[in-house]
């Protein structure tokens, strides 16, 4: 019996470039250690911005590597943040197939710099050593086989080549889920698609095998659900970061078949924002009567707009971009105004939580019969 033999990449080498190093630094370099591929560039605090523009240059002259993963940890305090900025910004057409991970706490829970940096290219802004070691992996684990025959598709949005089904299905929100853009014709059927990302979830890879659920399986029916999570820790409500550029909204999502409100938001919080929450009341309910020209038939909308707490206020929030979200964070009512929003009702919502607005029990859904 023949031997099947693992394949073996032909590249030999990706390059990961750390810089600002501090005391994570040791942690995620020992982990990255055991990828044997891998070559390592470090850029210490002294040498800055330009030594790190000098090596990404380099690296990106050079066809015999691939820069492919760029780390950057910090704390990075304002004036390196400032210089941060441009450099992205001035390389992301050439950084565009590089993942760019960014490790600070403070530029993780700010809602306002995770937005900048999603428009100048970061991929992912995390204060979590853990979510940012899980998405390095990930990338890792694709980028280092990707040179075998059978893998031959291309992202459209970032041309990074000599991908897997799967492969592509995983990158393409890690990479792309900040895009403001992502139309396009979808490299695996040939479907131009308005949303690729959408698109790509719902009939590719895990979703075409039946691992995962297809939104497009929802239940075009007469009636659709939707449930909303306004979750509130001391002055600050949980945002999610959305796809697109949107901006920033409350975690929800389509009530699926067979669930309830109450599950569907208890299961979006979980999937938009990684955090388990419990639901105290209800702030209000809007109803969306209205025909559809596209579906010939009238159409009646129901988004609940529940009140929640989180079961563990310690929980950390999801940072790693994938099909539901860019991440997530806390930010007060006065904050939200100065921010891009995906619906500006978060502001009067927060607003009416804030003046202590009475809160409906959970129960006023069981009176109209909504489950
Ligand atoms: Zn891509
Ligand atoms: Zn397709």
């Amino acid at each position: 019996m023949a031997i099947k033999r693992s394949p073996v990449p032909q590249l030999a080498t990706c390059h990961v470039v750390i810089c600002w190093p501090d005391d994570k630094l040791r942690e995620v370099s020992l982990s990255l250690a055991s990828y044997k591929q891998l070559e390592c560039s470090i850029v210490s605090e002294g040498e800055g911005m330009i030594e790190l523009e000098r090596l990404v240059d380099r690296l990106k002259r050079n066809p015999e590597s691939d820069l492919l993963l760029l780390l950057l940890i910090g704390p990075c305090g304002r004036e390196r943040y400032t210089k941060m900025v441009p450099f992205l910004s001035k390389r992301i057409k050439l950084l565009s197939d590089t993942f760019v991970c960014l490790l600070d706490t403070y530029l993780s829970e700010s809602a306002y710099k995770r937005l900048e940096l999603a428009d100048v290219g970061v991929n992912m802004v995390t204060s979590s050593v853990e979510q940012s070691e899980r998405c390095v992996k990930q990338v890792l684990s694709y980028l280092l086989t990707r040179h075998q025959s059978s893998s031959t598709l291309t992202c459209p949005e970032c041309g990074l080549a000599r991908l897997g089904e799967d492969d592509l299905w995983n990158h393409f929100p890690l990479y792309h889920v900040i895009n403001a853009n992502m139309s396009g014709v979808c490299p695996i059927c040939g479907s131009k698609e308005k949303n690729i990302a959408v698109h790509l979830h719902d009939n590719h890879g895990p979703a075409k095998r039946g691992e995962v659920v297809a939104d497009s399986l929802s239940p075009k029916t007469e009636f659709n659900g939707f449930a909303f999570s306004i979750v509130r820790r001391s002055n600050k409500y949980l945002v999610v970061q959305e796809f697109l550029g949107q901006g920033y909204w409350f975690p929800a999502g389509r009530v699926d078949r067979h669930e309830t409100f109450h599950q569907a938001a208890v299961r979006e919080a979980k999937e938009e924002a990684g955090v388990d929450i419990q639901l105290t009341g209800i702030l209000t309910i809007h109803h969306f009567p209205h025909y559809s020209e596209r579906r010939k038939k009238p159409i009646l909308e129901v988004c609940v707009y529940f009140v929640a707490r989180m079961i563990d206020e310690n929980q950390q929030l999801k940072t790693t971009p994938d099909y539901e979200s860019a991440g997530a964070c806390w930010v007060t009512a006065n904050e939200l105004c100065d921010l891009r929003l995906r619906n500006i009702d978060i502001l009067a919502m927060t607003r009416q939580v804030d003046s202590g607005t009475p809160i409906l029990p959970l129960k006023a859904l069981d009176v109209m019969h909504l489950y």
